[in-house]
């Protein structure tokens, strides 16, 4: 039976710490779907075809013996409504410290409720990517900070881009 997961975020942009969460989960199933969340109430800085390109390109670099088969979808509705419709058995959250246990805590008890199939399996990033967070990411580039550490090349790019005075 092939193993299914998914990897819901906002993805704005991508970061190595993303990335990082991404290569462990590969590791666990056969197919591993990044559910990237359409979110337009929450205006993202990058539109939803432009995460999911740099997701697109960030995950064709990886890949190889014992890893998972990598893609990218869109989702607009429940998590676990679309693990359901996609066949998939685990949820993957990353876990970066006490500020995001809470949160994922009672989601975690919430889509339990919801679909009791699935289930939620939290990952952590090795120490020198666990305080990376898009939101973060993003003020240092609006400011003209350097993010070079924080994320790939191509993904500072696109930052630098979207910031260009
Ligand atoms: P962000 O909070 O960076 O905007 P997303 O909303 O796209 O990220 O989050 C998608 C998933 O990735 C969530 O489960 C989140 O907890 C996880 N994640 C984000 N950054 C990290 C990190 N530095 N280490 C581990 N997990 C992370």
């Amino acid at each position: 039976m092939q193993r299914v997961g998914v990897y819901p975020g906002t993805f704005d942009p991508v970061h190595n710490g993303h990335i990082d969460i991404i290569q462990r989960a590969a590791r666990l199933v056969d197919r591993l779907i990044i559910a990237v969340a359409i979110n337009e109430d929450k205006g993202p800085l990058f539109s939803l075809d432009e995460r999911t390109e740099m997701l697109l390109n960030e995950t064709g670099r990886l890949g190889g013996k014992g890893m998972a088969k990598i893609e990218i979808l869109p989702f607009k509705n429940l998590v676990t409504q679309f693990a359901h419709e996609n066949g998939a058995t685990v949820i993957f959250r990353g876990l970066r410290g006490v500020a995001d246990f809470d949160y994922e805590f009672q989601m975690a008890g919430m889509n339990a409720r919801l679909n009791e199939t699935v289930e939620t399996l939290f990952l952590m990033a090795e120490a020198n990517h666990q305080a990376l967070a898009s939101k973060l990411i993003r003020e240092i580039a609006r400011l003209g900070g350097e993010v070079a550490g924080f994320t790939t090349p191509d993904v500072a790019a696109k930052l630098k881009q979207k910031f260009k005075r």
